[in-house]
């Protein structure tokens, strides 16, 4: 299972500021109960890491390259096939 670690934007007081929460180019909130978006977060679904800035690129660029830092999944298929072949060949 490949490790995702989707961004979330949050308003200042911790509560999801969701998609709907339309902001004009400059961050300025449209919607009339958005208080403003205050950082944007990011968490790993492997538990060990999490981000929170103000800055959402800089969560995002963080994001991918934590994301790059996991391995990837081991292809215990081909590899198990490889060997029994192997075994074969002798
Ligand atoms: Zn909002
Ligand atoms: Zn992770």
């Amino acid at each position: 299972m490949p490790h995702h670690a989707p961004l979330t934007n949050h308003h200042a007081d911790g509560t999801d500021c969701p998609a709907e929460h339309k902001h004009t180019t400059s961050g300025k909130p449209l919607h009339p109960d958005c208080p403003g978006r205050a950082y944007t977060q990011a968490i790993c679904s492997c538990g060990d890491w999490q981000m929170k800035s103000p800055s959402k690129g800089y969560v995002n660029e963080s994001r991918r390259r934590h994301l790059a830092s996991h391995p990837k999944p081991h292809p215990t298929g081909p590899e198990v096939l490889r060997s029994l072949l192997h075994l074969n060949a002798r």
